[in-house]
């Protein structure tokens, strides 16, 4: 479970995250929807322990997170940028945070293989990233966040650079995967279709604030505001 209690961030001049709070349960699929500028990055950034809030904190499984070293912290994460070794294979991608997590090397090749087939890879472990289409990178990255079994996923526009139709499958996909483990997760998105159709739970944000925090057929139906409405409405 995640509970964010009253978390600022100020740059400057900017509040970029103004007096967030809100608690996810276990096993929950979550997106943070916003425009661009309106702190969704900043907040999931505090939530992964790579930024101090500037007020309020932030509690993972009872744990405050700046409370736990960066390499004890059990956070998965795919990016926009994925960064994953593009030398390296499918495999040896999947194998890094095993081995960084000094898991039993005798263990290692079950748990990617394992992993590997939960994204639909099975076959590729051979392969070199660069010689992987988009979608097979996205699916490596996936198996590579979440192979050492963390107890919280954080995804920060994973799919922003794919095609529609390829993001649109990839959507589903990461929902089935969550589903399939019951891995608490926190998506950040721009996309309000991509929220309404993979989470148990959106929260709307602008200008750093929360606007609303609810389920996606309950912010459709009954937007806090008029910003809710009108940014939910709204079709890309
Ligand atoms: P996008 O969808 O474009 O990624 P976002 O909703 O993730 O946007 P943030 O990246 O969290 O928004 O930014 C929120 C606000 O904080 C913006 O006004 C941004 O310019 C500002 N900001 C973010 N990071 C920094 C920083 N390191 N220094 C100064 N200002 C920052």
């Amino acid at each position: 479970a995640v509970s964010v209690q009253n978390v600022g961030m100020v740059f400057g001049e900017v509040h970029a995250v103004d007096n967030a709070s809100f608690d996810l349960p276990k096993g929950r699929f979550l997106t943070i929807l916003g425009p661009s500028g309106s702190g969704k990055t900043t907040l999931l950034r505090m939530i992964a322990g790579f930024e101090r809030p500037t007020t309020g904190e932030i509690v993972i499984n009872g744990q405050r997170v700046s409370a736990v070293p960066a390499h004890r912290r059990s956070i998965g994460m795919v990016f926009q940028k994925l960064a994953l070794f593009p030398h390296m294979t499918a495999a040896e991608n999947v194998a890094f945070p095993l081995k960084m997590r000094r898991h039993d090397a005798r263990t290692i090749p079950d748990k990617v293989e394992r992993y590997l087939n939960l994204v639909r890879l099975g076959g590729y472990g051979d392969r070199r990233i660069n010689e992987l289409s988009g979608g097979q990178q996205q699916r490596v990255a996936i198996a590579r966040a979440l192979v050492f079994e963390p107890d919280l996923l954080l995804l920060d526009e994973p799919l922003a650079a794919l095609d529609r139709k390829l993001r649109e499958e990839m959507q589903l996909e990461f929902r089935r995967i969550q589903k399939e483990l019951g891995v608490t997760t926190i998506n950040v998105t721009h996309d309000q279709r991509e929220a309404l159709v993979v989470s148990d739970e959106i929260i709307v944000m602008n200008g750093g604030r929360i606007q609303q925090k609810a389920r996606p057929v309950e912010a459709y139906r009954a937007p806090s505001n008029a910003f809710v409405a009108h940014f939910i409405g709204v079709t890309n």
